[in-house]
């Protein structure tokens, strides 16, 4: 990269761009509908790993319009919460999770999810994606979540080099200017979806060409 990153150039043209696409991802549709409710968001977030955003929608619905709380979610037979979060990825082993995570809620937090990264990291199955995208949603704090998208754009754009995405988590708290940190998760992930894909990139139908080293 010849010239230090034009952050606010970056994203304002990724937000241009995903204002025409109209999509918002399904654990932010999950806190505007319950409204922000962070056992809500915290549930939706676990099930959104390794599903799709209708998916994650309708389990996180189903389970949360039967168990809106950790109490309710314990009172669900297991048999009972899996087919509800079905056909969620990996549902057998999220919901045993979750009945893990609804246990410490109700005996370490009085039944609430805590707005700490160290606690929420220290709960099953929480890793740092799925704890910034809590902080940010529920307790509309400052963090930046890392998932595969965010990870692969910004390694092949340049905007920095790292082999895992806890590292470009660090490093993006250094270089990304912190006005940008709760908004990048979301335009990544539709960028990442539909143009900057994994497989087969759209760089003839890029917004930020000019910002990638790829095509530079
Ligand atoms: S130019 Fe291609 S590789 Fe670079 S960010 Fe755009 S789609 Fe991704």
């Amino acid at each position: 990269m010849k010239d230090a990153l034009d952050w606010e150039d970056i994203i304002a043209k990724l937000e241009a761009w995903r204002a025409g696409t109209e999509e918002t991802p399904s654990v932010s549709l999950v806190a505007e509908r319950y409204s922000k409710d962070a056992w809500a968001v915290l549930l939706s977030t676990i099930l959104s790993l390794r599903t799709k955003d209708k998916v994650t929608l309708a389990s996180s619905k189903a389970l949360l319009d039967r168990a809106p709380t950790p109490d309710s979610f314990l009172e669900l037979s297991s048999e009972e919460a899996e087919s509800l979060a079905f056909p969620a990825g990996f549902y057998r082993v999220k919901v045993a999770n979750l009945q893990k995570i609804a246990r410490i809620l109700i005996e370490k937090y009085e039944g609430k999810v805590p707005a700490g990264m160290d606690e929420l990291l220290a709960l099953p199955g929480v890793g740092r994606k799925t704890a910034n995208l809590v902080l940010i949603e529920a307790f509309d704090m400052d963090g930046i979540c890392v998932d595969t998208h965010v990870h692969r754009i910004c390694n092949r754009a340049g905007w920095l080099k790292s082999k895992h995405p806890d590292e470009t988590e660090a490093i993006l708290r250094d270089i990304l200017p912190r006005q940008f940190w709760k908004r990048l998760n979301g335009i990544l992930v539709s960028y990442g979806q539909q143009v900057c894909r994994p497989v087969g990139p759209r760089c003839q139908n890029c917004v930020i060409a000019g910002h990638c080293r790829r095509v530079l």
